[in-house]
């Protein structure tokens, strides 16, 4: 089975639709939160999620956007564009959103889905070999491959024998066997990199043949950038795009 595995989409639908088109062939499509927040297009994201009939959990900033919850937690600019997020979806897309688990297992592959970390699925940044270890202690039994984004960085962190973690920055195309030792998965963001590369980012599971492979796509920030204009979002969250940071 081929599993396409997206996160922090943030309302960017022509980042979103362009990673679609790349992806080929898959049986599903999960995503790991942060459907909203930052972008322009938050009701047509989740429309699309909807008809690919995405399995997945809330991160963050949707839960902000549904709930207010967390608001001072956010820098200006975050917060600006939850709160214009807050305003503009429609009640479907606030159901939809509210409606998310923090937390989703497929037990009969052994993985693990959050948005941020498996011990705190919200809030926690994975960026260090010390925390991703707890977080590896942290899965639950039998799921020993854990899903996470947040951070917007694609990278894997591995166990060894010995119980030493080493972190693995996956380029285009790289490919990462799975086998039954502990793994953290971040398949990096689709709608906002933070890795220096402004391109979309994802990760395609074969559960067949245990293998993740790390893919970017090319999309029209322009476009996207041009959205966010309209909508009066922040000018930093507007400019980032364009460096990928
Ligand atoms: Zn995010």
């Amino acid at each position: 089975m081929r599993i396409a595995v997206l996160s922090d989409i943030h309302a960017n639908l022509v980042a979103l639709e362009a990673v679609i088109d790349s992806l080929g062939s898959v049986d599903r499509v999960w995503q790991l939160g942060d459907v909203v927040g930052y972008g322009p297009e938050p009701d047509g994201v989740v429309e699309r999620l909807k008809a690919l009939k995405a399995q997945g959990v809330r991160g963050n900033h949707d839960t902000t956007a549904v709930s207010g919850e967390g608001l001072d937690w956010f820098n200006p600019e975050a917060r600006a564009a939850i709160e214009w997020t807050r305003s503009t979806i429609s009640e479907a897309t606030r159901t939809w959103l509210a409606a998310l688990p923090t937390q989703w297992q497929d037990e009969e592959r052994g993985m693990d889905l959050v948005h941020g970390s498996p011990r705190d699925p919200l809030w926690e940044y994975i960026t260090s070999g010390n925390v991703a270890r707890a977080n590896m202690d942290a899965l639950p039994p039998g799921t020993p491959i854990g899903l996470h984004g947040h951070t917007h960085v694609p990278v894997a962190w591995r166990a060894d024998e010995s119980g030493r973690v080493t972190l693995i920055r996956p380029a285009n195309g790289d490919r990462l066997e799975l086998d039954e030792r502990p793994i953290l998965l971040n398949p990096g963001s689709v709608g906002q990199p933070r890795d220096g590369d402004p391109n979309a980012s994802y990760l395609v599971l074969d559960t067949d043949g245990a293998v993740a492979t790390w893919h970017r796509v090319a999309y029209s920030i322009p476009a996207t950038q041009d959205s966010m204009r309209r909508a009066a979002l922040p000018f930093r969250l507007i400019e980032r795009l364009s460096y990928g940071v």
